[in-house]
């Protein structure tokens, strides 16, 4: 066997960014994510030719120190948390600091930023793992463009389906990040054509944001879809804290023949969740034919020492303290939901 060495950097990205760069849409997630991190109310995404030539997003949150640049693109640097204890309890979306080390590894990589009162600076890179940056005039926030993905990697480029296959998991992955967050202006364009204008949906006081999720769903997913929720809440008050689920559910009536329209948020994150998932299918049980499945958009606010957002690179899938309890608190708020409204059980129609 050869000696040991210890790998270049580079080559350290690029493995993370297996596990964290799948696709156009992963970049897509991720940059969003942080977008949102920056506590921007304004995030415009463009890509060309599906985002394997280009995913472009522009912010106006916080921005980036000139000075950090170089740390920003660097593996396991973060401003996000700055200890193990603070895993148990984040507040951002992201805290791991490999999305954007694992994007410049393959991709032509360009950040340009400016803090308020501070000048703008510009960095880019062509997957390496040096980074230089220098000045450059631009407005508060972070943009942020990612070119020619995988085009050092091309066995993985060769993964990459159609420009149309890839930008509807590019939408899919916007829908969940623009979900979550009503009240940020969102954008998506493919090829200079605009997908989605999602303008800010601010919660109302009096309805709260019900109110408002129910219109950015009405944005995604068109007035016919949102018209026709049912709306749910439950609390279960555990000795560690309160559970509280609140959201939607469609009518059984609209159902897809796959789970994508099937939103879990948990603490203000998109995730899947075979176990919570499969207590959706048991309420509609009945009520909907074999082979279709439900349609929710649901919201699980929990302590946050009840969940382990650190288990998947990509955060999407999270370790629940205890999940039974969450699967009866789901599945009985639906069916008892369903049985206080006059839901013809047992005889589904189907469009
Ligand atoms: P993480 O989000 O896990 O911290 P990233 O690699 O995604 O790791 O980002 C590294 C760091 O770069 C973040 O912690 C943040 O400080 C900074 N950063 C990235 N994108 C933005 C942005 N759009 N606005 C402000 N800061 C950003
Ligand atoms: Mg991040």
């Amino acid at each position: 066997m050869p000696a040991i060495k210890q790998l270049p950097d580079l080559v350290v990205n690029q493995i993370a960014a297996g596990e964290v760069v799948e696709r156009p849409a992963s970049v897509v997630k991720e940059l969003l994510e942080n977008a949102v991190d920056s506590g921007a109310t304004r995030i415009d995404v463009a890509i060309e030719q599906g985002g394997a030539q280009l995913v472009r997003v522009v912010d106006n949150g916080s921005g980036i120190a000139a000075d950090e640049l170089p740390l920003a693109v660097t593996n396991h640097a973060t401003s996000k948390i700055a200890s193990a204890e603070e895993l148990f309890r984040v507040g951002t979306l992201g805290f791991r600091g490999e999305a954007l080390a694992s994007i410049a590894s393959v991709s032509r990589l360009v950040i340009r930023s400016r803090q308020e009162g501070a000048e703008g600076a510009e960095l880019s890179m062509a997957g390496s793992a040096e980074a230089a940056a220098s000045p450059a005039g631009c407005p508060v926030g972070t943009t942020i463009e990612v070119r020619d993905l995988f085009f050092n990697t091309p066995v993985r480029r060769k993964f990459l389906r159609t420009a149309q296959t890839e930008a509807g998991h590019t939408s899919e992955a916007f829908a969940r990040v623009a979900l979550a967050h009503p009240a940020v202006h969102f954008t998506l364009s493919h090829n200079g054509r605009v997908l989605h204008d999602l303008p800010p949906c601010p919660a109302p006081p009096a309805q709260g944001e019900d109110r408002a999720w129910r219109d950015r769903i009405a944005a995604l997913f068109g007035e016919d879809l949102a018209g026709a929720l049912i709306a749910v809440e439950s609390r279960d008050e555990r000795e560690e804290g309160v559970i509280r689920l609140s959201g939607f559910v469609a009518d059984p009536k609209q159902t897809r023949t796959h789970t994508r329209m099937q939103y879990l948020l948990v603490n203000g994150r998109a995730i899947r969740d075979r176990s919570l998932q499969h207590a959706l299918g048991e309420a509609y049980r009945g009520l909907i034919l074999t082979g279709r499945k439900p349609i929710c958009f649901l919201r699980l606010e929990m302590p946050p020492a009840l969940v382990d957002v650190n288990v998947h690179p990509q955060k999407l899938e999270v370790r629940f303290a205890d999940s039974g309890p969450l699967y009866s608190q789901l599945l009985g708020t639906l069916r008892s939901r369903f049985l206080s409204s006059d839901l013809r059980v047992g005889a589904p129609e189907q469009a």
